[in-house]
């Protein structure tokens, strides 16, 4: 029989990995990774200078061990160039291996939006870990660093940064922080208790070009103003990697399109994690994740098994103003938010007061399992 192949060796790829193996001990089975395929916790990159972890530290096994203990073939550095989903083989550069069954567990690019000047080329990004490796030894010894973006990950590396003793302009289009995920009396916490940590906010703007000077960098925002910065990094957003399955002629949309069970429009493929749009709904975070990859598990065991979402709140990691957010699945009501000086807890409600979602900030985040119990599974 051909191995179950999974390709990814990130949080999707490795706990199908697991999981599948608490369920099959003996199956054969091969994780295929581009990159060195160590297992890391990527969250921890946003926190990680708080949390006193260097690249080196955040990795918690290499490729070697994770084959050990998942008693699977890992084949690091080795990128998948093409699927024969007729053939059911993989195609990595010169070499092919046939699959019973594949996974996508490709993860996501980071966007890069249009930049002029002649430092354009050094506007850092950090989805993986070789790119934080990158970062960090770019901001050794520097001490102002430029963000572009205030979504979740741009305002964790704020306060990461600033904690950390650098100055830190943070540039967004959007009014205010976490606009897609935090009603406006929220965002203004948010925003005020970055501010007090030494955060310098230019929102209603977008960065135009970046150009080297004597001292450093200088980031032209489309607004008139400058910004004189030592290392700028890119944080606005991923988009799901969907070239390979378009490649083999998957249906894509958003991501990879995939139904309730992960299996993509090819059969024995399927697809989950930051490339794969499950139903209609991409969802980049670890809980909805773990949820697909015990699910897919099941599947790939033998016993069809669809993906069920409990709530999934996401912690967002700015110690000086905790939050948390479960995003509603639609936008389809309105917030109802009560707020004092501690905190702000923000329900999300659609018709007759059915609670759909919530958004907490400060004190009030102790409310968060609470809340969670109160949703449905989706
Ligand atoms: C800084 C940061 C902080 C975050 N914090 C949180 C948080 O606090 N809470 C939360 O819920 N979520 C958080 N997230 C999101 C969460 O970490 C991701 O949703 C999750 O790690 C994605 O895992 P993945 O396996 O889908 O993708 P990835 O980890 O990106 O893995 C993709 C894998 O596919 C491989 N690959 C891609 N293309 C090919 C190819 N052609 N051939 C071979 N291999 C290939 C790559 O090498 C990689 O191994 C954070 C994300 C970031 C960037």
């Amino acid at each position: 029989m051909d191995p179950i192949v999974i390709i990814g060796s990130g949080l999707a790829g490795y706990t199908v990995a697991r999981e599948f193996r608490k369920l099959e001990p003996a199956a054969s089975l091969v994780v295929v990774s581009r990159d060195e395929a160590s297992s890391y916790s990527k969250p921890m990159l946003s926190n990680a200078l708080a949390a006193g972890k260097g690249a080196a530290q955040i990795a918690n096994a290499t490729a070697a061990q994770m084959a050990e203990q998942l008693k699977a073939r890992v084949l690091a550095g080795a990128e998948a160039a093409s699927i024969d989903t007729a053939g059911r083989v993989l195609q990595l550069g010169g070499d092919a291996i046939r699959y019973s069954k594949l996974v996508l567990a490709l993860g996501a690019d980071p966007i890069s939006v249009p930049i002029d000047g002649d430092a354009a080329a050094d506007v850092l990004q950090v989805n993986d870990l070789a790119g934080y490796a990158r970062f960090r030894a770019a901001i050794e010894g520097r001490k102002r660093i430029a963000l572009l973006g205030a979504g979740l990950i741009g305002c964790e590396f704020a306060n990461d940064l600033a904690a950390a003793g650098y100055g830190v302009e943070v540039i967004d289009p959007a009014p205010r922080p976490l606009g897609r995920l935090l009603p406006e009396v929220a965002a203004t916490r948010v925003r005020a208790a970055l501010e007090a940590v030494g955060v310098r906010w230019h929102f209603g703007t977008a960065a135009s070009a970046v150009s080297r000077t004597a001292s450093g960098l200088r980031i032209a925002l489309a607004n008139g103003d400058e910004i004189e910065a030592d290392v700028v990094l890119s944080a606005i957003g991923l988009r799901p990697r969907t070239q390979l399955a378009q490649r083999a002629g998957l249906k894509t949309s958003r991501g990879i399109v995939t139904d309730r069970f992960l299996q993509t429009s090819a059969p024995e493929v399927y697809a989950l994690g930051d490339c794969a749009e499950v139903e209609g709904r991409v969802l980049p975070f670890v809980m909805p994740i773990m949820q697909a990859a015990r699910a897919l598990a099941r599947t790939l065991a033998g016993a069809p098994t669809p993906v069920i979402y409990p709530a999934m709140p996401v912690v967002v990691k700015t110690p000086a103003m905790p939050a948390v957010v479960c995003p509603p699945p639609a936008m389809a009501g309105a917030w109802r938010v009560i707020e004092d000086a501690a905190g702000v807890e923000a329900l999300y409600e659609e018709e007759a007061g059915r609670l759909t979602g919530f958004a907490l900030v400060g004190a009030a985040c102790v409310r968060k399992n609470a809340l969670a119990n109160a949703l449905q599974p989706d």
